[in-house]
């Protein structure tokens, strides 16, 4: 495997309205660094029905009261999907934007809108594609929203690190992984916010080579989603040194 099938659309560069530190740059910056490891595929925009998987009717309402969110966001949450059905053949990136893992089945925040790596596990899930699943949240932030939607579905686990230490980050990844191969499939949301020089300050670049390696040697059937990360100027390499890992590991 010379390449990773990357989920990835122009319109995720779209400037809608948000902070400042979430903006189409952190995608451009990833998408041209990764061109020669990546394989990119357009995605579809999900459904509504898609997104009642995951979220009530007066969320979704909300969030289409602005049409370019709204778009962008959908998208997203299809791209998060093609990813999660194309990992059940081989690796998966899905680059996309707006992040999802702070959007619960009632509240959303954070930068997010509708929860991604949620959405893709239920659809697989509801089509009986899968009967379990694994998802692992190495975002600094904690993955809330993810938690709410999935806390009461025995079939998904979720596992987040929150570690305050490079040592403790991998300690904590190792200990989710122990038991990756034992599910249908491995969602990964991933921040790349625990970079040394992003706020949070606990990881090298190379460490996600490390960090792809050790999650597609856990369980093939592996797809990440782009979660944070805001030091633009490394997100890029940060994202190769990732895919890299994961190719590395399946070649
Ligand atoms: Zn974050």
């Amino acid at each position: 495997m010379k390449t990773i099938k990357t989920i990835y659309s122009p319109l995720f560069l779209t400037d809608y309205s948000t902070v400042d530190c979430e903006n189409p740059d952190r995608i451009e910056f990833i998408h041209s660094k990764i061109k020669d490891i990546a394989e990119f595929i357009e995605p579809e925009a999900c459904t509504l029905s898609d997104l009642a998987l995951c979220h009530s009717e007066s969320l979704i309402k909300t969030v289409a009261r602005n049409k370019e969110v709204f778009d962008t966001a959908i998208l997203a949450v299809g791209g998060a999907m093609m990813a999660a059905e194309t990992a059940l053949r081989e690796p998966a990136f899905a680059l996309v934007r707006p992040p999802g893992h702070h959007a619960g089945h009632d509240f959303n925040g954070g930068f997010c809108f509708f929860n991604n790596m949620a959405i893709a596990i239920k659809n697989l899930l509801s089509h009986d594609t899968i009967e379990n699943a694994l998802i692992v949240d190495i975002d600094l932030h904690y993955g809330n929203g993810t938690y709410d939607i999935v806390r009461s579905d025995p079939r998904i686990t979720f596992r987040n690190i929150d570690a305050r230490s490079r040592e403790g980050f991998f300690r904590d990844l190792d200990e989710a992984l122990s038991d990756g191969s034992s599910y249908d499939i491995l969602g990964c949301s991933v921040g790349f916010d625990t970079y040394v020089r992003d706020w949070g300050g606990l990881l090298y670049g190379e460490d996600y080579h490390r960090v792809g390696s050790s999650l597609v040697t856990a369980n093939r059937r592996l797809f990440c989603v782009l979660e944070g990360g805001y030091y633009i100027a490394d997100l890029g390499t940060n994202a190769q040194f990732l895919l890299n890992g994961i190719l590395k590991a399946c070649s």
